[in-house]
């Protein structure tokens, strides 16, 4: 009878502590116009960066951890809640000028507003199917890397001219994609 309460006893410490705080930890660090990783920086808040989009003291934390992930975190809490989001955004872009190379995802249409093959009705209901555009995956060496060029209405990301011509980059950072990668990690590791 008395074991009972036990229970919930024991869950009532970790439903008491608050859940990871999304954008407290971040990836990347900023100092001096670069995006550093924890491990290239020196440890705690000798690192000298602060975060990508709040600009608050960063300290750099288990960089040399086999458990946990390298990683900053805000000095205080700042309530900073794209931090993360930022910094993978800013050391992507970094990554692409420096190395001046970029895999350009295949392209296979789009279902409902680009089908391949395209398809046409015409004035008496008849579908024409045109041909197939294969687009594979590509390897690009990249030259002429110019970060944030307004072009007409709009400024991508990068604008950079490749074997084709003019190569316009947007960089998108999702929570999606984290998870895939996530996935494909966890994966790799239990091979
Ligand atoms: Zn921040």
């Amino acid at each position: 009878m008395d074991t009972f309460p036990e229970p919930f006893t024991l869950s009532n410490p970790s439903a008491g502590t608050p859940t990871a705080r999304r954008g407290f930890r971040v990836p990347f660090g900023l100092r001096e116009g670069r995006v550093w990783a924890p491990g290239e920086v020196a440890k705690g808040l000798g690192c000298g960066c602060v975060c990508p989009a709040c600009h608050a003291p960063l300290i750099a934390k288990a960089q040399t951890s086999r458990r946990r992930r390298p990683h900053f975190a805000h000095l205080t809490d700042t309530h900073c809640e794209t931090g993360r989001e930022t910094g993978i955004h800013l050391r992507a872009k970094q990554l692409i000028v420096e190395r001046a190379e970029l895999l350009t995802p295949a392209w296979n249409g789009d279902r409902l507003d680009m089908p391949n093959p395209a398809q046409a009705r015409d004035d008496e209901g008849r579908i024409h199917v045109g041909s197939r555009v294969d687009f594979p995956a590509m390897q690009r060496r990249l030259a002429d890397v110019e970060a944030e060029r307004q072009i007409g209405g709009f400024r991508p990301d990068l604008v950079a001219q490749d074997d084709d011509g003019e190569l316009l980059i947007e960089i998108r950072v999702t929570h999606a994609v984290d998870d895939a990668k996530e996935g494909l990690n966890n994966s790799r590791k239990a091979v």
